[in-house]
């Protein structure tokens, strides 16, 4: 089906088909009627779904059908997002997708100079992409007021969940006009998710992307079990024996990710650390250096690569295994988006394996190992517990045979898999 089929108008297609799109991605044509109707909406749809354009797409073809300027101090669709840098890549979208059209948009986050942002706010802003806290201090500044707003987003809420602004979303949703229309998007449509959408929304169309559809992006996983005190040999004999032309690779702190860089600068490796250290122009440099691959490798912390929004990304290395499980879903969904392939590797030490566990079972299924010769830990690390439960989390004792270790044969058979992705 093409884009001008889910009745959006010509400059909307215009500007997506000079992006490339050729037709809408399954959230897209399922979300972008139903968004057009005005009715609340809540999704599950992962990063690298093409999500941003299922509701970027239908707000600004409303919001431009209106033909109303936007007062001072007033925004008519407000984007809550968990990080900067998904703020920025965001409203970096609306404004390539609305540049045809006459409306002006803004990203606003924490960490920067607020003068130039809260100009630009008490101007007025069609549509607004901001982090909870960022928002609140502005309001709280009475830089912004939400009479007249017309369309909330909560993007990524999953992840606004997990990083503790449920009290910042509320506070900020009090605040809002009765009347309005809701959208809620998010990788899971956990618990905690209902209970936001519960009290955010009302009467939700809900719909969702099947992760095992044909356009879901390849991701090619698989994990290497490796000393802690051998992973950087590991990295640097991986890049130069494999000639890895690209590559994310996550880090835990930031002191980590600056120790890698050196490390890898003393075997001839050029890698620049991204982390939140590291000022917010430095960090634009390099995401823009990185993108235009003037830059092969990033060691970055996984809270300072939340959102970054890379195209066509080959390959994502997990230095450290991330905790929470859900973090680990999403560093991966930094490769292989819209439809192209691409390739996780993590490097597993035993200190890893209580996150491993958690990864897996979140997975439903163990990840490939592979072993690299020269590289065999000398503390192995042991199959993983598919139904592994956290300690906090168990309320019955190690008496449940769900939580004993299980090194049953239908994990062992899923260990010999080819690919991770089965
Ligand atoms: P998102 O899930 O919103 O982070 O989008 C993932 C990537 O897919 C972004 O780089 C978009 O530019 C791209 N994208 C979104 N919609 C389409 C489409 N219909 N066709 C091709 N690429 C798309």
């Amino acid at each position: 089906m093409p884009f001008s089929k889910l009745g959006l108008s010509d400059p909307i297609v215009k500007a997506v088909t000079e992006l490339g799109y050729e037709t809408p991605t399954p959230i897209q044509e399922k979300a972008i009627p139903v968004i057009l109707t005005g009715k609340n909406l809540i999704a599950a749809a992962q990063t690298g779904t093409g999500k941003t354009a299922s509701f970027v797409l239908p707000i600004i073809q409303m919001l431009s059908e209106e033909q109303r300027t936007v007062r001072r101090k007033r925004i008519r669709a407000l984007i809550l997002v968990p990080t900067r840098e998904l703020a920025v890549q965001v409203e970096n979208n609306v404004a390539q997708y609305s540049k045809h059209l006459a409306l002006n948009s803004l990203a606003m986050y924490g960490g920067v100079d607020a003068r130039q942002q809260k100009q630009q706010l008490i101007e007025g802003v069609d549509i607004l992409v901001a982090t909870p806290g960022r928002l609140l201090d502005m309001y709280s500044q009475r830089a912004v007021h939400f009479d007249e707003l017309d369309i909330l987003v909560l993007d990524e809420a999953d992840r606004m969940l997990d990083m503790g602004f449920i009290e910042d979303i509320n506070k900020i949703i009090e605040r809002l006009p009765l009347e309005r229309q809701n959208l809620l998007f998010s990788a899971t449509l956990s618990k905690q998710v209902r209970i936001l959408a519960k009290t955010a929304i009302d009467s939700p169309v809900e719909i969702s992307v099947s992760p095992d559809s044909a356009t879901t992006p390849q991701i090619d996983q698989w994990l290497i079990t490796v000393d802690k005190d051998k992973k950087s040999a590991l990295l640097s004999h991986l890049i130069k024996e494999n000639q890895w032309d690209q590559a994310l690779i996550f880090i835990e702190t930031k002191h980590g990710a600056a120790k890698l860089v050196s490390q890898l600068e003393k075997r001839g490796i050029n890698a620049e650390a991204f982390h939140s250290g590291r000022s917010q122009e430095v960090r634009a440099q390099l995401l823009a250096d990185f993108k235009s691959g003037k830059l092969n490798l990033l060691v970055a912390t996984g809270v300072a690569a939340r959102g970054i929004d890379i195209d066509n990304l080959t390959r994502v290395v997990n230095y450290d295994l991330p905790f929470p499980a859900d973090d680990y879903v999403h560093r991966i969904g930094r490769t292989g988006r819209a439809g192209a392939s691409g390739e996780a590797v993590s490097f597993v030490s035993k200190d890893d394996f209580k996150n491993l566990c958690m990864i897996e079972s979140r997975l439903g299924h163990l990840i490939t190992r592979k072993e690299v010769e020269g590289f065999a830990p000398r503390k192995e690390v042991p199959i993983s517990i598919l139904n592994y439960v956290p300690k906090s989390k168990q309320n019955v004792g190690r008496n449940n045979p769900k939580n004993r270790p299980s090194n049953d044969r239908a994990n062992k058979k899923n260990n010999q898999g080819t690919k991770g992705n089965s």
